[in-house]
């Protein structure tokens, strides 16, 4: 066995970070070198050698810095952080082009096998099926709908010849009239401690069909960002999915 792959995790004393550092205390394949969070050094300051791969689960506002690091020294990324904007998510593909970056709105097993068969049963039910999605979150969530659900929509509408922003309806109110066929509906509740839980409802005139994720623990996302980032070293360049990384 070659040397640990020497991990910097920014957004370091997060709940995603705290899990991902426990985590690969236990891992002799890894090593955690780099610990990054507000108030504190910024990577500047780290020596961009001595960084195998950074992981980031911190807040939008600093993803475009982690993305300037990683693009400028060649240094692979995994890509926790959500509520992404559009520039943020041009940053990311910045990366893609001089070092490995793995992006993934959920880094959970069951999610990503979530992401593959909502998109298979879309296609197979086909019209007549209304696509609705409910979430549920922790109440310190801070971006909504969150970034799974926004997968799943664009999963979804990508199924039926259409995109994110021509479906979604996030949330309604007052006389909004009848659901078109082509919408997407996602509706969002923010609440105590839960961890994460996704539904896909498929509903027909007399049938539906309900496809729901929950999650248990973060440890969940940790362990697929763990193995994400086990997967980035000699990688070539270029912009990955966790669907890459599970070889599904
Ligand atoms: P958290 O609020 O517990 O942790 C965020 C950390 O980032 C805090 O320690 C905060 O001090 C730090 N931070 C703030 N500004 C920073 C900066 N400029 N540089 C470095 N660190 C900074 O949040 P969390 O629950 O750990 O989640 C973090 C992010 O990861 C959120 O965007 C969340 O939605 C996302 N997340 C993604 C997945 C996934 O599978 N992709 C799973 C869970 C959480």
């Amino acid at each position: 066995m070659g040397r640990p792959a020497r991990l910097t995790l920014v957004g370091a004393a997060g709940r995603m970070g705290r899990r991902l550092d426990a985590l690969a205390a236990e891992d002799e394949r890894l090593d955690v070198t780099g610990r990054v969070d507000a108030g504190g050094p910024g990577l500047d300051a780290l020596d961009p050698g001595s960084v195998d791969c950074v992981v980031d689960f911190s807040v939008q506002a600093q993803a475009r810095a982690t993305c300037a690091f990683c693009a400028d020294h060649g240094v692979p990324l995994v890509m926790g952080t959500t509520g992404l904007e559009e520039d943020d998510r041009a940053a990311i593909r910045e990366v893609g082009a001089r070092a490995p970056v793995v992006w993934a709105p959920n880094y959970s097993v069951g999610v990503n096998a979530l992401f593959a068969l909502a998109g298979e049963l879309a296609t197979m039910m086909g019209e007549g099926f209304d696509l609705e999605l409910v979430e549920a979150h922790h109440r310190h969530k801070v971006d909504a709908p969150s970034g799974t659900a926004r997968r799943l929509v664009e999963i979804l509408a990508d199924a039926r010849g259409t995109t994110y922003g021509d479906a979604a309806v996030c949330g309604r109110e007052g006389l909004v009239g009848a659901r078109s066929d082509e919408e997407i509906g996602v509706s969002v509740v923010r609440g105590g401690d839960v961890v994460g839980e996704h539904t896909v409802h498929f509903a027909g005139p007399a049938e539906r069909l309900e496809l729901t994720h929950k999650a248990g623990g973060r440890e969940i996302f940790a362990a697929g960002a763990v193995r994400a980032a086990q997967w980035t070293a000699a990688r070539p360049p270029g912009l990955y999915s966790m669907r890459d990384v599970l070889g599904v």
